[in-house]
């Protein structure tokens, strides 16, 4: 079997912060009850292996004792939860990624000048409710180009689009240009709002699965990105499976053993459980892994102010803990001694081919 393992996969930098917030906290109050608004991060297993450390994933804020420390997760929340968090007395750590944090921004920025904005994206996803929480009476989400006919626009002159940062580009734009066929004045954002994580592993899966006869995609069924992974793979004909882990593999995707398999993961997913899958498909079908840097990512997002000013108040040195979690590699802990070569995309050579065996 030949495995070519996706370089981006795995965490984003968005991510690597909030566990690392997770962390962070359970180190600085061991003897506390840590609460965390919604999951972490859309992974089972993140989640898993913090509730088996006590931690708290709740849904309602009152399911948290007065007092306590919360951590809103990756994906944001709204001002209404940020203010229950206060009216509550709770201490709040949020861990919402910075490029959530700027589709907010341009929500709350774009609705102060008058504008109405239509935010692309999964109506019941946490992002979504969080952005739209930011401006509600301006804000009105379409999911499909289907939902346009329903709009209630008051000034086409006075339109804006925002996008969920975990999109696949290839559907965003079947709506994006639906809307600018309905409304050809609408504004656009400053800069994408599909982050650099979600667009780079699929511009990765869409250069490197018509040479596969599967793609597997590691990541939990809740994963925005994750699922958009394997659409992505279908869209140019490859099929594609999104699993959580090895113990998830249906060996009748394999009819002949030789398979060449794109193997990626989503920006929530553990490397080690990536790792687990390559190991178990080498030990079944015997192989090698191919690694293809397709771009090499070195975002890096620090812990919020908030938790830094924990930190300080108990005589810690912030920059002497900074985020720990690393991105997504190959290393010998991880896989032990598989077969392996990497290589360089032609296509983005920012990136030196090489060719390596550990
Ligand atoms: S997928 Fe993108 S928006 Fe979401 S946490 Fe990662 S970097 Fe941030």
């Amino acid at each position: 079997m030949r495995l070519i393992l996706s370089n981006p996969r795995g965490f984003c930098a968005g991510v690597r912060m909030a566990i690392d917030v997770v962390d962070q906290v359970l180190e600085l109050f061991p003897n506390e009850t840590i609460y965390v608004y919604h999951e972490i991060v859309h992974n089972k297993h993140v989640v898993g292996r913090f509730e088996r450390r006590n931690v708290k994933f709740i849904d309602q804020l009152s399911e948290a004792t007065t007092g306590a420390i919360i951590v809103f997760s990756a994906h944001g929340v709204s001002p209404a939860v940020r203010a229950e968090a206060v009216q509550r007395g709770l201490r709040a750590i949020d861990a919402t990624c910075p490029l959530v944090t700027k589709v907010h921004s341009e929500a709350i920025r774009y609705a102060r000048q008058g504008y109405q904005i239509l935010l692309v994206g999964h109506k019941n996803h946490q992002e979504i409710v969080g952005t739209a929480g930011e401006a509600p009476e301006a804000t009105q989400v379409v999911e499909h180009p289907d939902n346009i006919p329903f709009l209630l626009i008051k000034d086409p002159n006075r339109l804006v689009y925002l996008t969920q940062t975990t999109l696949s580009t290839d559907d965003a734009k079947i709506v994006i240009d639906a809307l600018k066929a309905a409304f050809p004045a609408i504004k656009e954002p400053p800069s994408s709002d599909i982050c650099y994580a979600t667009t780079n592993r699929q511009i990765a899966v869409r250069q490197i699965a018509p040479e596969c006869d599967l793609v597997l995609v590691v990541g939990s069924a809740n994963s925005s990105n994750s699922v958009r992974l394997t659409e992505i793979s279908r869209n140019v004909g490859t099929p594609a499976y999104l699993l959580d882990d090895a113990s998830e593999v249906d060996l009748s995707w394999f009819p002949t053993g030789n398979e060449t398999v794109l193997v990626t993961a989503g920006a929530s997913a553990p490397e080690d459980l990536v790792a687990e899958l390559c190991k178990m498909l080498l030990t079944k079908f015997g192989g090698q892994i191919e690694q293809r840097d397709i771009f090499d990512e070195d975002e890096y997002f620090a812990v919020p102010g908030t938790l830094r000013r924990m930190m300080i108040a108990r005589d810690i040195d912030p920059e002497t803990r900074k985020v720990n979690i690393h991105k997504a590699e190959i290393t010998h802990d991880l896989y032990g001694a598989v077969p392996l070569t990497i290589s360089a995309s032609a296509t983005n050579s920012g990136i030196n081919s090489q060719s390596t065996n550990n």
